[in-house]
């Protein structure tokens, strides 16, 4: 029976609340099935690319599994290839485990060892290390293992890759064999096979690989747009073309933009009872009415999210149009698969802002191709950037900066621009009154745009 929701798994009140917090509506397929797996104790291999939400998938069943802080030496241990992932397993664990005492510490080499060491003198619980840092602090007696009762290898394909395997040998040989055992892995080589006869003891196998062929067969583009009106002036232009966008889905992130874009095209462009809309708050029968409508033609547009989408079977669809990109990759995939197919007819076309070109790299990483730009047409008015919108979009380019490499210090810097500083304390006085463009960023939006265009381009160039 397919979970949908994760109050369905056995996790406590502390994760679920966390859960919530962190915006997570509905479990993701990795989630689903690798959760109720771990927490039932089960060695398991996931073969599971990055944005599937793989981390959340381990972290949430060992959070729950450790529980509260408990003696001093830690109890699980979570290896990864590169500082910036151990970083950002480290990040999930204190995102999700943000309502227990659980303590937790990210090993990794580049610098000094004496605060992780202090961390770890402290008590732990939980290990997140880099297989190197690992040993040289084990070596140096700091880290005692005979308490480890589950480890997990993520990216272990990776991990090979970059030679760690002796490195995790010694470390097998030291921990004890009495343990629960999780290993990840975006492909699954022979290499990895072998280390998972090795490492895992009867595993349960899951998969969540995208199909890559799927976005083989469908038409895409990419427009670089610069803001979110811009976005807007697009998607009305497209939809104008009555004679080629005959059956569409617009995917949005989030409910609020999915309401936003639904009411404006209402409004101002499309026919009475042409279009509709859905996600996860609209009840089941007003989902099924609109898709009932929207598969027979009555509909010609459908605004959708991509929880309340999972359970769609329209496929011939003449385009799709993600009007944001999705932060959970391999829902490019799900949402491009609606269309083309059979005829081969179908397009599938996405607006990227400065802000969200980090995400379709990374799709595209998945989806093994660059998808082509188009440029917009020019009876689009292309309208400036308000400076909130702006300001949030270069922030967020900062942060996604920061994420792959922890030295990045940020080109959007106050000292470098008392212009900027000085709108930015307005901009975000303006965005914790509102919770608008700039809060807004992350759960759907877009954000970013730029004061001149220099800057913008300027961002481009850096990244
Ligand atoms: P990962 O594949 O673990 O790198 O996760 C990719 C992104 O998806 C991260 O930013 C997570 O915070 C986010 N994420 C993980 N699980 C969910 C979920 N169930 N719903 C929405 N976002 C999620």
């Amino acid at each position: 029976m397919e979970i949908t929701a994760f109050e369905e798994f056995k996790l406590n009140r502390q994760l679920l609340s966390a859960v919530a917090e962190a915006g997570y509506e509905q479990p993701t397929p990795i989630q689903q099935k690798a959760i109720p797996l771990v927490m039932a104790g089960h060695d398991v291999l996931g073969i599971a690319q990055t944005g599937t939400g793989k981390t959340a998938a381990y972290v949430l069943p060992l959070l729950m599994k450790i529980k509260y802080a408990q003696g001093n030496t830690a109890r699980a241990l979570i290896l990864a290839p590169t500082r910036e992932l151990v970083m950002q397993i480290d990040a999930a664990i204190t995102e999700l485990g943000k309502y227990t005492d659980i303590r937790h510490v990210a090993l990794y080499g580049g610098l000094g060892p004496k605060t992780q060491i202090e961390t770890l003198q402290k008590g732990i619980d939980i290990i997140v290390a880099t297989p190197g840092r690992f040993n040289d602090l084990y070596l140096k007696g700091e880290i005692p293992v005979k308490q480890l009762n589950t480890m997990v290898l993520d990216e272990a394909d990776k991990m090979m890759d970059m030679g760690f395997m002796p490195q995790i040998r010694r470390i097998l040989e030291v921990i004890p064999v009495k343990r629960q055992n999780l290993l990840f892995s975006a492909t699954f080589p022979e290499k990895v096979e072998r280390l998972s006869h090795e490492f895992l003891e009867f595993p349960t196998r899951i998969e969540v690989t995208p199909q890559a062929s799927t976005a083989d067969m469908v038409n895409q583009i990419v427009y670089e747009v610069p803001n979110l009106k811009t976005k807007i002036n697009l998607l009305v232009h497209l939809l104008s073309d009555t004679e080629r966008f005959l059956r569409v889905i617009i995917f949005v992130r989030s409910k609020e933009t999915a309401e936003n874009v639904f009411k404006y095209l209402e409004r101002k462009i499309i026919e009475e009872g042409k279009i509709r809309i859905i996600h996860a708050n609209k009840g089941q029968n007003t989902r099924i009415n609109s898709m009932e409508a929207f598969r027979e033609g009555a509909v010609r547009v459908l605004v959708a999210t991509d929880v309340a989408a999972r359970g769609i079977d329209v496929e011939e669809v003449s385009h799709v149009i993600n009007f944001d990109v999705p932060i959970i990759y391999e829902d490019y995939v799900h949402r491009i698969g609606r269309t083309g197919r059979a005829n081969r007819t179908g397009e599938a076309i996405t607006f990227v802002t400065i802000a969200e070109e980090y995400h379709l790299k990374k799709i595209e990483k998945i989806i093994r191709m660059t998808v082509p730009r188009q440029p917009i047409p020019d009876e689009v008015i292309q309208t400036e950037t308000p400076f909130d919108e702006s300001q949030a979009m270069l922030r967020e380019v900062d942060s996604q900066k920061k994420k792959e490499d922890p030295t990045f210090k940020g080109a959007f810097h106050e000292k470098k621009n008392p212009l900027a500083a000085a709108a930015k304390a307005r901009a975000g006085s303006s965005a914790a009154r509102t919770g608008s463009p700039a809060k807004r960023g992350t759960s759907g939006s877009p954000r970013k745009s730029a004061p001149s265009k220099a800057k913008t381009s300027n961002a481009r160039r850096k990244r």
